[in-house]
């Protein structure tokens, strides 16, 4: 690996598994320090195999969609470093309904966890951000699905969608610190979140392989090597951009 993050301290949000997890490696493998932030189950081991690339590495946890996560999470990066340069705003949970069957409170919970977090998480991130005079970039991570229709998942898809707009009005919030705020939409990737249906149920595999042009599935390291391109200088004059990371899903009707 070649030092991309070099001196830089990451916050990577739900890096205990699938894509947060490999972001948080990938991070580290470029010489990030890293706070591998979220829910208990698996951090720890995130946190050590970051630590593999010999990087400081800590674990936070925190709920996010409790009110103080952000500044739990924003400590975490404080007690291993003076700075915090990057923001990966990963977590998601999945809605389950149509449209017409998603009540308030399944509209609210998701809501909550997948889009209010982002601006929970990166508020205290961004008043330290106003503070350092070093460059800074926040990584949204919403889906094809804030793009793109899919049956059953009303709540998910609104909370994607609204991710994108949010993510333009902080580019244009932020420059002015010079933080730059960019989202990725995955299509199908396998991680723990997707294996079961990719594995059990032949509807779910075709769909991510006829609806992809690409015809299979992404793997968690190549949503992280796109993470890792808007976090670096690589990507220093991209700011309020959408990177799909979907083989093409987004630019297609279907797989001829
Ligand atoms: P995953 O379920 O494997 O990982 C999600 C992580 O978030 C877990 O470590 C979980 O503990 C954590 N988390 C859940 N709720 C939390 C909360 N309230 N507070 C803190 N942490 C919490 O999921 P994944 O497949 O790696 O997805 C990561 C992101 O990518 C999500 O935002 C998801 O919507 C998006 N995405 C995934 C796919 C896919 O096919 N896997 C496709 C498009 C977008």
């Amino acid at each position: 690996m070649t030092g991309r993050l070099s001196g830089k301290t990451a916050i990577v949000t739900g890096a205990g598994s699938g894509i947060g997890r490999a972001t948080a490696i990938r991070f580290a493998q470029e010489g990030a320090s890293v706070v591998a932030a979220g829910l208990p189950e698996g951090l720890d081991e995130t946190v050590e195999f970051c630590r593999e690339a010999g990087v400081r590495a800590v674990a936070a946890v925190a709920d996010v969609s409790q009110a103080t996560s952000g500044e739990a999470i924003l400590e975490a990066a404080l007690g291993i470093s003076s700075c915090a340069n990057v923001l990966v705003n990963n977590v998601g949970i999945a809605g389950t309904t149509a449209a017409y069957d998603t009540t308030d409170e399944e509209f609210d919970r998701v809501f909550d966890v997948n889009l209010k977090s982002v601006l929970r998480v990166s508020r205290p991130f961004l008043q330290l951000c106003r503070s350092q005079s070093a460059p800074a970039s926040i990584v949204n991570i919403s889906s094809v699905q804030g793009i793109l229709g899919f049956p059953n998942n009303a709540s998910y898809a609104a909370t994607k969608a609204g991710m994108i707009g949010l993510t333009r009005q902080m580019a244009n919030d932020c420059a002015r610190f010079n933080v730059r705020v960019n989202v990725v939409a995955p299509g199908i990737i396998d991680t723990p979140r997707t294996e079961e249906r990719l594995r059990d149920s032949p509807a779910f595999r075709k769909l991510s392989v006829q609806s992809t042009p690409l015809g299979r599935p992404g793997r968690a390291d190549e949503v992280a090597a796109a993470c890792l391109f808007l976090a670096s200088d690589d990507a220093s004059f991209i700011t309020g951009q959408i990177l799909a990371v979907d083989g093409g899903a987004s630019a297609t009707v279907f797989r001829s």
